[in-house]
């Protein structure tokens, strides 16, 4: 018999909470049963309400904080309670990375079941500003307001939010100008449930390095009326824009980007720079939202390749062919490979603008092109792995296997399938040999991290 769970639904208890959930929600026991809390904070004592019961754990909300935990600190964000973006506003930045590093050691040795030395986590200790990208979803409230902002936490509702802690101040005004358009020439705002309305999402990026400002219109149609004004006004509000798109999204789905870009104004990448060199991105093409970041990431991915100018390096999930393109002066060759068109356009065009002749790029799904290039006797001496959240497919794991690489430099913006994976190499012979976490998304719950796994029988510093 299953024992009864020792609360009920809407009970008031005093909870302590001792740990963060993966999803960053503070968890304390209550009689040896687990409960959830939104917005608590390890360290915290809590009168805590319970507003949802489930066989095997509770869910409550905070109703009073008896003893602040000494890692709280008071939110600089009016949105935090309402947004479901940034999960560590109330928590100082050290023991955000503490939770972090920690997060990463835990998965690898839980799911991993690896015992492997997690190094210090790696950050620019920039927590403010450093995303170079934003997708705003639109809603019409029922005021007949606009909304332009951020999902609440766990749903689609739109809380408006323009001017978000973690994006560039200057997307403000931007969103101010296309809501003035939007309004002024009776552009509809897509409605999810029932599926009327012509704009979805902005979509704005800046290239850090270059100051170059992308804005993109997701819309469910391909065109938009009186788009000279858009961009007049656009222009007038920040000089740095020089790429206006119309991305066109007609299906009823939660993916923000449809396959058609129409350029409405000027270029139709924009550039930024990274390991010192300069890199052409469309809008479909995946690029890291933190670029400073990404520097100590990459350059930790360098060093755990340990290249020395000799080795044919596999970029396998390369996007814009950024990792294997900062390592090409290391290496004998690059073999990048990617599924989205438009990334390895970029990824072709950046090893041509940079001067790199001894990369070249595959357009293809990973897993078909890492078992088509080992059929055809490919043997590369590192592979490079950065797959999206749910991590490789085993056969992509089993043809890198077959290839023998010395080395796998595996890079994750996702723990448990990074952990996942590495156990399933060990079962290839392949064992992995030190891990570190890096601050690429600070005060949210996301945390990147890199494994070296080596071969049996190799060196992993050889
Ligand atoms: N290494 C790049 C991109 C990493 S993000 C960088 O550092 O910027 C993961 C990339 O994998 C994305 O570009 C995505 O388009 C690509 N991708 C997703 N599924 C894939 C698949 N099945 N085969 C090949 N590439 C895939």
């Amino acid at each position: 018999m299953k024992p009864t769970p020792p609360l009920k639904k809407n009970d008031d208890i005093r909870l302590a909470i001792t740990a963060f959930s993966a999803l960053g929600t503070g968890v304390g026991r209550h009689g040896g049963f687990t409960v959830f809390v939104d917005g608590a904070v390890p360290g915290d004592l809590i009168d805590a309400h319970i507003i949802k019961l489930k066989p095997t754990y509770a869910v409550a909300i905070v109703k009073r904080i008896v003893t602040p935990s000494p890692d709280r600190i008071v939110s600089d964000c009016p949105a935090a309670a309402r947004c479901g973006g940034c999960s560590f506003r109330a928590l100082s930045y050290d023991a955000e990375l503490r939770y972090k590093k920690q997060k990463v050691q835990d998965a690898l040795c839980r799911i991993g079941g690896l015992d492997i030395p997690v190094e210090e986590i790696l950050t620019t200790g920039e927590t403010a500003r450093y995303r170079n990208k934003a997708q705003y979803p639109l809603s019409l409230g029922a005021d007949g307001k606009t909304n332009i902002g951020f999902y609440a936490k766990k749903s689609h509702r739109v809380i408006d939010c323009r001017d978000c802690a973690l994006q560039p101040a200057a997307f403000e005004k931007l969103l101010g100008v296309i809501a003035r358009w939007a309004a002024e020439y009776g552009v509809t705002i897509y409605n999810e449930e029932t599926h009327k309305g012509l704009l979805r999402h902005i979509y704005l990026r800046k290239g850090f390095a270059t100051g170059e400002t992308m804005v993109c219109l997701v819309a469910t149609k391909p065109a938009l009326p009186h788009t000279d004004a858009l961009i007049t006004d656009l222009l007038a509000a920040d000089g740095s824009v020089c790429s206006v798109i119309l991305n066109v999204n007609p299906d009823k789905t939660n993916v923000v980007l449809g396959q058609t870009c129409i350029t409405l104004f000027g270029k139709d990448t924009i550039e930024d720079a990274l390991c010192g060199l300069r890199f052409s991105i469309s809008p479909l093409s995946f690029y890291q939202v933190n670029p400073k970041a990404t520097e100590l990431l990459y350059g930790k991915a360098a060093e755990f390749a340990a290249l020395t100018g000799d080795e044919t390096v596999l970029d396998l999930y390369c996007g814009a062919g950024t990792i294997g393109l900062s390592m090409a002066h290391r290496a004998k060759e690059i073999i990048g490979v990617e599924v989205i068109p438009a990334a390895i356009e970029n990824a072709k065009a950046n090893a041509a603008r940079n001067g790199i002749g001894n990369a070249r790029f595959l357009c293809a799904d990973a897993a078909e092109a890492a078992k088509q290039l080992e059929a055809e006797g490919l043997s590369p001496d590192v592979v490079i792995l950065d797959p999206p959240r749910k991590g490789c497919d085993e056969s992509v794991l089993a043809a890198v296997a077959k290839m023998a690489p010395k080395r796998v430099v595996y890079v994750s913006c996702d723990p448990a399938t990074l952990a996942r994976d590495c156990k399933r190499f060990a079962a290839l012979g392949y064992k992995a040999e030190k891990a570190v976490a890096v601050d690429l998304f600070p005060r949210t719950v996301h945390v990147e991290s890199v494994v070296l796994i080596t071969r049996a029988g190799v060196e992993a510093t050889e």
